[in-house]
């Protein structure tokens, strides 16, 4: 469903991509770890283009993405992807937060974007506040109103950059639970985080990044108890 093959990327004359090389089949769910500045976000950012790449290949679902244009909007509608920051239009209704992707980009009937739009609030268990402006909800509601809002668009990846870090802890489970039912049905899923309960339940795979290369690639269960590199012990040894 991804493909990454030898991706560069330099921001000046930081090499923050090295060598990258990926494969995530569909319905996998694969946790990013790595310390902070080691280019996870990045790595999220250019599966969709957010960041071009100097060289190498990114494919979603077997098509290359291209560096522009209406084909790039095209694949990039299915790649959803949420952020520490909500980014929710704050004087759009919860409601017409999520219908607008439909609308505007799928060219989806608005009556039939409604509908979908508040099948998904309800998925993320919401719909009662659908009405309401952003600010108006807590920080976890937010999150998962942009939860819905991506998935408004029916992509065939979800990309997660930190989801939770910017909630109050109260509220990160809330997120979390929907992050894992999104798992179990299936969604392919790049989840950046720093929940090790949830990499451990939820991942199928995980990826630990150092200076912008894929140090580790392996499962929760192996990476968790017997890591290979000195740069994930370390990692591990300060946050568990
Ligand atoms: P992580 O998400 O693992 O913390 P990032 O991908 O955000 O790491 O950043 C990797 C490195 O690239 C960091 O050193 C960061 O400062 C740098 N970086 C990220 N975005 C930019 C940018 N737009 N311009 C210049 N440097 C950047
Ligand atoms: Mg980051």
């Amino acid at each position: 469903m991804i493909g990454m093959y030898d991706v560069e990327k330099h921001f000046g004359s930081l090499h923050v991509l090295k060598n990258i090389k990926l494969e995530v089949p569909a319905g996998q769910v694969l946790v990013v770890l790595g310390p902070s500045g080691s280019g996870k976000s990045t790595l999220c950012r250019t599966i969709n283009r957010l960041e071009p790449v100097d060289s190498g290949k990114i494919t979603i679902d077997g098509v290359v993405l291209p560096d522009e244009g209406k084909a790039l909007a095209q694949l990039r509608a299915d790649v959803g992807m949420v952020f520490q920051s909500f980014n929710l239009f704050a004087h759009k209704s919860i409601l017409h937060n999520v219908m607008l992707g439909p609308v505007k980009v799928r060219k989806m009937k608005k009556g039939d974007a409604e509908k979908l739009a508040v099948s998904l609030l309800e998925r993320v268990g919401i719909a009662s506040q659908k009405d309401k402006l952003p600010a108006q909800l807590s920080g976890g509601q937010q999150q998962r109103v942009a939860i819905a809002r991506a998935l408004a668009m029916q992509p065939k990846v979800m990309l997660f950059d930190e989801p939770t870090s910017a909630l109050d802890p109260e509220m990160v489970n809330e997120v979390l639970d929907v992050m894992t039912s999104l798992a179990k049905e299936g969604m392919t899923m790049v989840c950046v985080t720093h929940e090790m309960g949830f990499a451990r339940k939820a991942a199928d795979r995980v990826i630990f990044m150092a200076e912008g290369e894929i140090v580790e690639d392996s499962t929760p269960e192996s990476f968790f108890t017997n890591p290979q590199s000195s740069r994930a012990k370390d990692f591990l040894s300060k946050i568990l």
